[in-house]
């Protein structure tokens, strides 16, 4: 199975967004295997999106995401990198359709309510930047057998 990384951001903390966000990705059948509510420090967020370094809007992006609590989480499933991606939406306000998280909740690219991992290798760096080994939690839920075609 898959894990992905993906995390509430700030704005959507605010919001009150929160339970909506995750139910969405239980009713889907996805299974959340690791979570928590916490404070970003700029050194965390800077490694975080450190991919986007040398963009114009790298000190807003640091701002924002530090700007209050996230709440971070491990997805499992199958294909669930890109499956969690297409839920979220596109990144542009003007592109995410109407059903998406973002497509519902979001008006303006720098107040885009969660954040998704972008490929494996992503998701990996994200969930051992987030997570500890220990704070992911191997288990099984018992709808599996009706989510799933099990060999
Ligand atoms: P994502 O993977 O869909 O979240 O998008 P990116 O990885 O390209 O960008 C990371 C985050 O930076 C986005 O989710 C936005 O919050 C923010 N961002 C991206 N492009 C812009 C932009 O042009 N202006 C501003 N203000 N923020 C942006
Ligand atoms: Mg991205």
């Amino acid at each position: 199975m898959e894990q992905t990384f993906a995390m509430v951001k700030p704005g959507a903390v605010q919001r009150e967004l929160i339970g909506e966000i995750i139910t969405r990705f239980e009713k889907k059948g996805i299974k959340l295997v690791g979570l928590k509510l916490m404070q970003m420090s700029e050194e965390l967020a800077k490694q975080h999106y450190a991919e986007h370094t040398e963009k114009p809007f790298f000190d807003e992006l640091v701002k924002g995401i530090t700007a209050g609590p996230v709440v971070a989480m491990v997805l499992e499933g199958e294909n669930v990198i890109n499956i969690v991606r297409t839920m979220a939406g596109a990144t542009r306000p003007s592109d995410a359709l109407p059903g998406t998280i973002r497509g519902d909740y979001v008006l303006d690219t720098g107040k885009n309510v969660i954040h998704t991992s972008d490929s494996k290798e992503s998701a990996i760096r994200e969930i051992n930047l987030f997570f500890k080994k220990e704070e992911i939690i191997n288990y099984s839920l018992a709808t599996e057998t009706w989510i799933y075609v099990l060999p």
